[in-house]
């Protein structure tokens, strides 16, 4: 089997794997259960200088990705069916659902920004997907593409150890994970709930239910608000 493919284009190579090289994603890479291939969109200038940008038509600070140079760059890679994101604050949010559908496709390409951005016909003319890390501006898209390729990698069948443990996290049922303790059993004098140390499973996936719930509320209306609409449609199963 093809292993999940990822190309990321870059003016830092060398930013990658980075911290995809250890841990979960790393020895995934290891085993070919995902590969990673960088191109130096530098490469692609055609000028001495090297340069890939440009001051903003219309005027203002900063410079913007050449539209004809990125092409070049981008059309480089073969797309075997995979989809071009381009990680930007003015993409929609990066979230599990967006990570799930990745990680159930041939691969990805990553187009990572610098400066200002890049030129608007460059997104239209090779159909870019726009997708935000989070409402804060970055100095530059490899670490959105980074953050992407971990969240996607670990869903990849073989990489987790314990696969079991994904249906449980954060966002999966809609919710925000509940808290987790471990041994010792008192800490600074703060002691584990008692319910964790009772051994009845019922009652801890009650506790466990209402403690998303509550922090689901508090933390994260938006959220909360999503998943009492989705359950007023599809009501969960009792038996
Ligand atoms: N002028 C842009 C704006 O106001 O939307 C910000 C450009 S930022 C300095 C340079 C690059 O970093 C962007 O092209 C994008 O690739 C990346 N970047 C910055 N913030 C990001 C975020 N929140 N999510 C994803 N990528 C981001």
């Amino acid at each position: 089997m093809t292993p999940w493919a990822a190309h990321v284009l870059t003016l830092y190579p060398e930013m990658f794997p980075g911290p995809l090289g250890v841990s979960l994603a790393g020895k995934a890479l290891g085993e070919g259960r995902w590969s990673l291939e960088t191109v130096n969109i530098r490469t692609f200038s055609d000028n001495r200088y090297q340069s890939v940008d440009d001051t903003p038509a219309g005027g203002g600070a900063g410079m913007v990705m050449r539209a004809d140079i990125l092409a070049a760059a981008l059309d480089s890679v073969p797309r075997q069916g995979r989809r071009v994101i381009y990680p930007t604050p003015r993409g929609v949010p990066l979230t599990q659902s967006l990570v799930r559908a990745l990680a159930e496709e041939p691969g990805v390409i990553l187009l990572c920004g610098r400066f200002e951005g890049v030129d608007q016909r460059l997104i239209e003319a090779r159909g870019l997907d726009e997708v935000s890390l989070g409402d804060f501006v970055l100095s530059g898209g490899e670490i959105a593409a980074l953050a992407l390729l971990d969240a996607t990698v670990r869903l990849l069948p073989g990489v987790l150890g314990a696969p079991e443990s994904l249906a449980e996290e954060s966002f999966e049922n809609g919710l925000l994970e509940y808290p987790q303790y471990t041994r010792p059993i008192e800490f600074e004098g703060l002691t584990i709930p008692d319910v964790l140390m009772s051994g009845h499973h019922a009652r801890i996936k009650a506790w466990r239910h209402a403690q998303s719930v509550q922090l689901t509320q508090h933390r994260r209306p938006d959220l909360w608000d999503a998943y009492q609409t989705r359950l007023a449609v599809r009501p969960p199963q009792t038996h």
